[in-house]
């Protein structure tokens, strides 16, 4: 037996060549010459088969798995290590030259190929529908029987700001495409509904005030055969702020704080701490606000009794003495409220204990 093409003779043959032959004619890989990679000109996604998908490389790593994906070992290849070199660029066209390197028979072997990459940049669907101006959900932020003051906006603005750059990590949709100040409070428009939930849930968390949803037909996808729809999510902040004077049951308390879960009360009357619910919201009255506050001064103070001036008419007006005001003393100027004619003092907040172990 001989190969076929040298001639040689006493040699083991594959496929009719002796091994230099064989190995000789052996491509190591077989790549096509030219590549496309489609990606997104405004955001990281790829086009890879019919599928637009979210990618985390660099685009010199995505082209360099693409090559490496369309590289197809020899059936004989072993150990193929492929290093690949960009030697040009014009444009959106990249010249890149691979080194191949493998094993055929057990022998090393080297192999170049040439190949041409184009970079096609276009809009990813999610990209192209933000150009658009698409929204998907709408929150509403107002407030329950008063405008919103300029510091609720604020709060909201940022809260929304920093919830959307760490929810736009994920989803490219998580965007506003408009925001509108009405009278009557702030419309956001949202891409993506699912971060418009987000977003109101954590701004309801940190302000409170009541949620509401309704969606909206807008129309049907013929493709997809879905009807589509448009969330309203509405946020309606308490007619109370942090400050103001609540009645409730028969009693009368001061909002000391408040958050998605809770509203804190200072009862007036006992000066006992006191957490409502959202569910009695409908039961709760505003009575006067942080601003209707008053300082006067203690005139006198007896172990029953303590008595203070009245901010407007300058009477004497005597209250019980509660554990809360035993710190006061006469002459000390204090906070009252008059809520239906009757005055309250709004007891002292307790100084700060000095901690030596806080810096
Ligand atoms: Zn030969
Ligand atoms: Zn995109």
């Amino acid at each position: 037996m001989f190969c076929i093409k040298c001639g040689k003779e006493d040699e083991e043959l594959f496929e009719g060549l002796c091994s230099s032959c064989f190995i000789a004619g052996n491509k190591l890989i077989t790549i096509p010459p030219e590549l496309t990679v489609e990606i997104c000109a405004h955001c990281s996604s790829v086009h890879v088969g019919d599928k637009w998908m979210k990618n985390e490389l660099s685009e010199e790593e995505f082209i360099a798995e693409t090559i490496a994906k369309e590289s197809i070992p020899d059936k004989e290849a072993e150990d193929v290590i492929l290093k690949i070199d960009l030697l040009n660029q014009k444009g959106s066209v990249l010249e890149i030259l691979i080194n191949a390197r493998g094993k055929i028979l057990g022998i090393p072997v080297e192999r170049e190929f040439p190949v041409r990459v184009k970079i096609n940049r276009n809009d990813c669907p999610e990209c192209s529908k933000y150009a658009s101006g698409y929204y998907e959900s709408v929150l509403q932020l107002r407030a329950d029987k008063r405008v919103l003051t300029d510091e609720e906006i604020k709060i909201a603005d940022r809260i929304i700001a920093k919830l959307l750059e760490k929810l736009f990590r994920t989803n490219r949709m998580a965007y506003i495409s408009q925001r509108a100040e009405l009278k009557e409070g702030v419309d956001y428009y949202f891409g993506s509904y699912k971060a418009s939930r987000k977003i109101s849930h954590a701004l309801k968390e940190e302000m409170g005030g009541t949620l509401g949803e309704s969606p909206r037909l807008m129309g049907r996808d013929k493709s997809a055969g879905k009807d589509l729809y448009r969330i309203w999510i509405s946020l309606r902040l308490p007619s109370f702020q942090e400050g103001d004077f609540l009645a409730y049951a028969d009693n009368l308390g001061q909002v000391t704080d408040l958050n998605g879960r809770k509203i804190m009360v200072l009862d007036l009357k006992t000066l006992g701490k006191i957490s409502l619910s959202w569910r009695e919201y409908s039961h709760l009255d505003v009575v006067a606000q942080k601003e209707n506050v008053k300082t006067t001064t203690v005139t006198s103070k007896s172990p029953t009794q303590i008595q203070v001036l009245h901010p407007e008419t300058y009477q004497p007006v005597d209250l019980d003495i509660l554990p809360e005001l035993a710190s006061l003393n006469i002459g000390d100027s204090v906070e009252v409220i008059e809520i239906k004619g009757k005055l309250y003092i709004i007891p002292p907040k307790s100084p700060k204990k000095f901690d030596p172990e806080k810096k």
